[in-house]
């Protein structure tokens, strides 16, 4: 594996032409603030090196793992074997009257900015979610009762084959919390998305409403967590219950393992109160899903996603 590494650096500076860098810590790219270091690590400004670094991984057998803004992920604490690759690229562009066009590294906060410049409506309950455009679509985030899938009209993947495909939204089989990226690991490049045209004050002032409701119900942005920890369980009756109504009934609030715990005020956000490991935060997971399931034979679904330092399939 030695030498294969080697070539695979020297590889990466020919092909995409920027160096990688070597074991680099993953809790200084995760909201958790956790996780040991990668392998190999790249930050990709332009579609070009994205699309290389990737296409050379997967000739080179080098498992590679896309992420943006790290606010949905718990790393490993044996970090990751492999290339992480950050997607830093940002463009938003006005594609017709209705239309913008985002690549998938843009934060979702400036593309909100954008849609309140031009006057756009349709995004106002993204408002305050942190990442980027490509997180928010693998994992179709979303809040008061709305998605991003809704939105979205067309999008350009990186495929397994290394090609760029243009899709429409039903290739995404969006649902609650879901994609089909979950499954497929295809890249996204961009996305287009369908808004309306509304009033400036009108589009500033529900933001603000909302980003209030938020305020209300979310830890500060400075707590270091993953967002929901678990995913609001569907009743055979249809009905989506929020997986903090079992959890505050099983005692969550008071719980805690090693370095983590579950936030006082909201029992379905697991916090790093002090240099909690990965294992901490997994820990307290099972338990709190052991808990759930005995007393109201629910089984609850993660929503924070935990990547292994040994990833089984790329
Ligand atoms: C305080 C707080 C509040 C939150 N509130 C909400 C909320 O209200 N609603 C909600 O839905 N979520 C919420 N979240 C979770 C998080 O903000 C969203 O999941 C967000 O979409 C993650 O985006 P990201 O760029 O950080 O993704 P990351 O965490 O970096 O990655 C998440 C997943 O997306 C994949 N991914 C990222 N980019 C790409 C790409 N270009 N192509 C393919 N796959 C990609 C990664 O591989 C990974 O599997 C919250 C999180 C925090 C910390």
């Amino acid at each position: 594996m030695g030498s294969q590494k080697e070539d695979f650096t020297g590889r990466f500076l020919k092909y995409v032409g920027k160096p990688l860098s070597r074991s680099v810590s993953l809790r200084d790219y995760s909201h958790f603030k956790i996780g040991g270091a990668a392998d190999y690590f790249f930050k990709a400004a332009v579609n070009k090196e994205l699309v290389n670094a990737v296409r050379l991984a997967r000739e080179d057998s080098i498992p590679f793992y896309i992420i943006g803004g790290g606010y949905n992920l718990l790393f490993d604490d044996d970090g990751f074997r492999g290339l992480i690759i950050k997607n830093e690229i940002k463009r938003i562009r006005r594609r017709n009257k209705r239309e913008v066009e985002v690549s998938a590294g843009t934060p979702l906060d400036d593309l909100i900015r954008f849609t309140v410049e031009k006057s756009l409506s349709g995004m106002e309950f993204m408002a305050g979610i942190p990442g980027t455009v490509g997180g928010a679509v693998f994992g179709n985030a979303g809040a008061f009762e709305r998605s991003i899938g809704d939105l979205l009209q067309e999008a350009t993947l990186l495929d397994k084959k290394g090609m760029q495909v243009v899709v429409d939204r039903n290739h995404f089989q969006f649902r609650y919390r879901h994609s089909v990226l979950k499954k497929k690991h295809d890249v996204l490049l961009s996305a287009v998305f369908g808004l309306g045209e509304g009033k400036k004050e009108e589009i500033k002032a529900l933001i603000d409403r909302n980003l209030e409701k938020r305020k209300e119900k979310h830890p500060p942005y400075d707590l270091a967590c993953a967002g929901s920890y678990f995913k609001n369980p569907v009743l055979p009756d249809g009905r989506k219950v929020p997986a903090a109504y079992f959890l505050e009934r099983v005692g969550a609030k008071k719980m805690k393992k090693g370095g983590a715990a579950v936030y006082p005020l909201h029992a379905n956000f697991i916090i790093n109160r002090e240099k909690a490991s990965a294992q901490d935060v997994l820990h307290l997971a099972q338990e709190l899903k052991n808990r759930v399931k005995e007393r109201f034979d629910i089984d609850l679904e993660e929503e924070v996603i935990f990547l292994p330092a040994e990833p089984l399939v790329f």
